[in-house]
């Protein structure tokens, strides 16, 4: 074991998630000699690895499927001596110094500072058909796979900011976006609903459930079935993507408690930093930034904590010497 200072399972810095940012900040935190260990998660790789390409990531002029990416960001974050362990954490202290970590299997590791990035997972709307055709016309971020569905018609499920962000971002690529709207009002902000309404790509279908995602000749997505919760009238509409915008979860329940975070649970971090309430932890990616959701801001995110752990840990080291010398 590669352990930062010798005691078992202790490490300088761990890194709870394997995403854009948990990577990211494993490649500055390596670099920085500060040996840090990664906590994979549950999802390695986080929600790119259910990606096809990625068209928007500098660097990658011609494109890159999300887990070939998340690929690559392992093998740099390794380069450089980062350790990563497949598991799962499912319980913190983060007030105990050292922070103490639990995996699944009751393992104790330690840590002087913790730098999470656990990311957001898509909630889905749980129908069997969105499984089947997950890599071929399902999608829950227009932003990463709208443009392939350029020119063809596309529906979106939801009704809040989200769900109107991505109507109105497909509007711009495809000549029809179905909004279906389970309710007869949206949750969206006024301005938001005010834009959707007037744009005439968008049609709306209010007091509409999704019944189920149906096949074309390709394989892919060739339609959806949807049901009026009103009258119990079904319609079929043609589309090749269908897009699932119906909240994201941020995966902080393991810091309930401990950390704040919003009412949503998207971790609280402190104005132009990555530090949370508790010194020595830092928040990075999805599971704080609920604007912007983007591989490059969380990557972003993820090497700012790296900064902000390098320099806690050296003024800490500055204090203990100060003591030390009297
Ligand atoms: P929200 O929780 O605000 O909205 C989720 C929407 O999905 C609701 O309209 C809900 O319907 C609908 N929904 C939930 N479950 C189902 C289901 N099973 N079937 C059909 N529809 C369903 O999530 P968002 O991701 O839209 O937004 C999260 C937060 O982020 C909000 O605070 C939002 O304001 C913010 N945000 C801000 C943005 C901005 O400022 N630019 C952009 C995006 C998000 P119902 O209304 O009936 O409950």
């Amino acid at each position: 074991m590669s352990a930062s200072n010798g005691q078992e399972r202790h490490y300088k810095t761990i890194i709870i998630g394997s995403g854009p940012a948990g990577y990211t900040a494993a490649i500055y935190a390596a670099r920085a000699e500060m040996k840090p260990l990664v906590i994979a998660g549950p999802e390695p790789g986080g929600q790119l690895m259910i990606t096809t390409d990625v068209e928007n990531y500098p660097g990658y002029p011609k494109a890159v499927t999300g887990p070939q990416m998340m690929e690559d960001f392992r093998l740099q974050a390794e380069r450089f001596g980062t350790e990563i362990k497949y598991d799962t954490v499912t319980k913190v202290d983060l007030e105990a110094q050292p922070k103490r970590l639990w995996l699944e299997d009751e393992t104790e590791y330690t840590a002087d500072t913790v730098i999470i990035s656990t990311g957001a997972s898509a909630k889905w709307l749980g129908l069997p058909s969105e499984k089947e055709f997950q890599y071929r016309g399902v999608s829950a971020c227009a932003v990463c796979d709208g443009y392939f569905f350029k020119e063809k018609p596309v529906a979106v499920v939801g009704a809040g900011d989200t769900a109107a962000e991505e109507a109105l971002y497909l509007a711009k690529l495809c000549p029809v976006v179905h909004l279906i709207v389970r309710r007869d009002e949206m949750r969206a902000s006024k301005i938001m609903q005010k834009r959707v309404l007037n744009n005439p790509h968008i049609q709306v279908h209010w007091n509409t459930e999704t019944e189920e995602i149906l096949g074309g000749e390709d394989g892919n997505v060739g339609a959806v079935r949807v049901v009026n919760n009103q009258t119990g009238e079904k319609q079929e509409f043609p589309v090749k993507g269908f897009f699932v915008a119906i909240g994201h979860k941020p995966n902080t329940d393991i810091f309930k408690g401990q950390l704040d975070m919003d009412a949503t649970g998207y971790l609280i971090t402190q104005p132009d930093s990555t530090r949370t309430r508790i010194e020595g932890v830092f928040a990075s990616g999805d599971a704080q930034d609920h604007v912007y959701r983007q591989a490059v801001t969380a990557a972003g995110t993820g090497c700012m904590a790296a900064l902000d752990a390098e320099r806690w840990l050296a003024a800490r080291e500055d204090e203990e010497a100060e003591v030390a010398a009297g």
